[in-house]
């Protein structure tokens, strides 16, 4: 059984600011943490034109918590699959700026953890179900430490997005997500295609050959997603459609890899707040299904995000954003998504457990 501390946020007199430091020390964070520790904090930046993404005023709490510690932090995310406004490391600070993150806000330098265009990464060696490897942005493979701040909210292709989807879909490179995305092989627009090649350099298979118009040998494809990524011109479609078991294992499986490397050095902070129907990569956000109802921590990523889920379920739900206000499985019948294998998947392959006593602070 795993702890899950809890500060909720009803109540008055003391700042949720001030309850975002006590739970780092509640939850044993600072010993995580050795003098001189490189120490990645993975955020979301938010998509341009979302205001549910986490405040970079609880990012600068943890920095300096960190800090105290010893270590040596950067705020850190990786490059979307999308194209939107997030899709490249100059784009992706120019929104992370729009929104408020910089080193003035938050007090850490902000690095895009796989590079400027997407292709900084490492392949990280697993054992899993759907990957032997896993291609994480290299500035969090490279830390020596991580502590993963989540706003935890629905999601529309895991049925909420909490610690695992923060971490394992969050830290992939762009081809990585291409590749937990779809289980199908790219398909070339030729109606778009400019026939440059650039994305035949790319392909580690020689599965690509252009004439008129760039052509994908199925045969040779292995789905690696470079192509799609490679492409400026968008002329490789994205397939965005998939059984929903199986991106939640791949996930599981990223988040895995990304931690495995980092025994006793990774904490979760859920923020359970603005709890939003869908993820904050849309560049809009609708308004919250629950109330606010506090910050959570952990060592264990799947703890967390139970004890996330089930506060939901077990909150009653805002007047007319539910067909029920005491829904008992609010994400799964906003999303239509079961959101439960990822979890019992998680703990399968031995990344956490979902039995978890919830401490509550004062
Ligand atoms: S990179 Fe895009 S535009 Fe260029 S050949 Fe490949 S599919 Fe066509
Ligand atoms: S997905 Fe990978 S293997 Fe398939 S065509 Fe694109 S680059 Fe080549």
């Amino acid at each position: 059984m795993s702890n899950v501390y809890l500060s909720r946020f009803s109540g008055k007199h003391k700042s949720w600011l001030t309850k975002t430091e006590e739970l780092f020390e509640r939850a044993g964070f600072a010993s995580l943490i050795s003098p001189g520790d490189i120490v990645a904090i993975k955020v979301h930046f938010g998509e341009r034109g979302n205001t549910a993404f986490l405040s970079p005023l609880y990012v600068r709490r943890v920095v300096e918590k960190v800090k105290a510690a010893g270590g040596k932090p950067f705020i850190t995310d990786a490059n979307t699959l999308y194209v939107g406004a997030r899709s490249n490391a100059v784009d992706h600070l120019t929104t992370a700026l729009e929104n408020g993150f910089s080193y003035t806000t938050v007090g850490a330098p902000l690095v895009i953890a796989d590079g400027l265009n997407g292709k900084d990464y490492v392949a990280v060696g697993i054992e899993g179900k759907h990957f032997k490897e896993a291609k994480l942005g290299s500035a969090v493979v490279h830390a020596n430490a991580m502590i993963v701040l989540t706003h935890f909210k629905g999601h529309e292709l895991t049925g909420f997005g909490g610690a695992l989807k923060n971490v394992g879909m969050g830290l992939g490179c762009r081809s990585a997500k291409q590749m937990m995305h779809s289980d199908v092989l790219p398909e070339v627009v030729e109606d778009t295609c400019t026939a440059c090649g650039d994305c035949v350099e790319w392909c580690p298979t020689g599965a690509i050959a252009v004439t008129e118009t760039a052509k994908i040998d199925s045969a040779k494809c292995i789905g690696c997603g470079e192509c799609t990524v490679t492409c400026s011109f968008g002329a490789i479609m994205v397939n965005w459609k998939t059984e929903p078991r199986t991106i939640q294992e791949k996930i599981v499986e990223y988040a895995w890899a990304a931690v495995k490397e980092k025994p006793g050095k990774v904490g979760y902070v859920n923020f359970v707040m603005d709890v939003s129907p869908d993820c904050d990569c849309w560049g809009w956000n609708d308004t919250p299904i629950v109330p606010d109802i506090g910050i959570a921590a952990s060592l264990d990523p799947i703890a967390i995000d139970q004890a996330c889920a089930d506060l939901v379920n077990d909150t009653l739900g805002i007047v007319g954003r539910l067909e029920r206000v005491d829904d008992p499985d609010k994400f799964g019948h906003i999303s239509g998504i079961d959101w439960r294998p990822q979890l019992a998947y998680g703990e399968e392959i031995g990344l956490g457990t979902r039995a978890y006593k919830l401490v509550t602070i004062e």
